[in-house]
């Protein structure tokens, strides 16, 4: 009988360390694919820029652009991929800051209204002529907060931009403020392509995509930008939240709270 439990026992010890080394190396192809991917996708984001970029300064030297318009229209070319690589340069240089731990958020008193007013006012310059409509609507007067004013922007840019990749025919983003429970939000509203609800909570994962390869104009990207906006509202005691319907649209809406007026003393 005990030669039997004894057999059982080093049974069950053999089924778990063969599962545990399954799911360890399993772990690591995963990385390794996540890792690939990761890379692929990057340098295509990379590459098409450039080539465009390259393509259109080709043209102008050879001076083949004949009208002042033409010129002007390719000069704004340029200007709208340098700024995409820009963008992804400093994305892909915050979440490595972020994942070092070496990303330090200031403590200012800042406003979600004004902080919004000065990023659209960039969207403007660069969505000039695109036919994309982004609409403010501030809650008015809206408390303060207290927070890194340069990283709550990045959080937001990085819902704007991903409103804009994934639309579809409805070239709207609605944007507004608000107060609830004493916390501020900042709402970002698309009319997009939606995310299905399995996914809903893995888009805050670092790296993770949703990827349709029957899409032969599929978005790229790098699956950084919401993993990003995640922690920078964790670091701001904040949190995130996103409803959305595929084929519907996406909303997000971050949270922060309303800087504690110090209380009133009789004296
Ligand atoms: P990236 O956009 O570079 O892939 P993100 O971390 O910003 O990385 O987003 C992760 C995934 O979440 C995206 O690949 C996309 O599938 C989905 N997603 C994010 N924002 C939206 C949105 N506004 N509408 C639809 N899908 C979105």
């Amino acid at each position: 009988k005990e030669g039997l439990m004894l057999i059982g026992v080093v049974l069950v010890v053999l089924i778990a360390g063969v599962w545990f080394l399954y799911s360890s190396v399993k772990k690591e192809i995963q990385l390794a694919q996540i890792k690939s991917e990761f890379i692929s996708n990057v340098s295509h984001e990379i590459r098409t820029p450039l080539a465009l970029i390259s393509m259109y300064i080709e043209t102008l030297e050879m001076g083949r652009v004949k009208t002042v318009e033409k010129v002007q229209e390719y000069y704004k070319i340029i200007g709208t991929e340098t700024h995409r690589l820009t963008s992804m340069v400093d994305k892909i240089l915050s979440f490595s800051k972020i994942e070092s731990g070496k990303r330090i958020y200031k403590s200012e008193i800042c406003n979600l209204n004004l902080v919004t007013e000065q990023i659209l006012e960039t969207y403007h310059f660069h969505l000039n002529n695109k036919n994309f409509h982004l609409q403010f609507s501030p809650e008015q007067p809206l408390p303060n907060i207290l927070g890194d004013k340069e990283a709550i922007a990045d959080a937001i840019i990085n819902l704007i931009d991903n409103g804009i990749k994934y639309s579809r025919d409805i070239k709207k983003i609605d944007i507004s403020t608000g107060i609830e429970k004493r916390k501020v939000f900042i709402e970002v509203k698309d009319y997009g392509r939606g995310i299905a609800k399995k996914d809903q909570k893995l888009v805050f994962d670092k790296f993770f995509r949703v990827t349709n390869q029957n899409l032969a104009n599929e978005v790229k990207g790098t699956g950084l930008g919401l993993s990003i906006v995640q922690e920078i509202v964790k670091a701001h005691k904040g949190k995130i939240t996103l409803t959305s319907k595929p084929e519907a649209g996406s909303t997000f809406r971050l949270y922060f709270p309303i800087i504690h007026k110090p209380k009133k003393t009789n004296q």
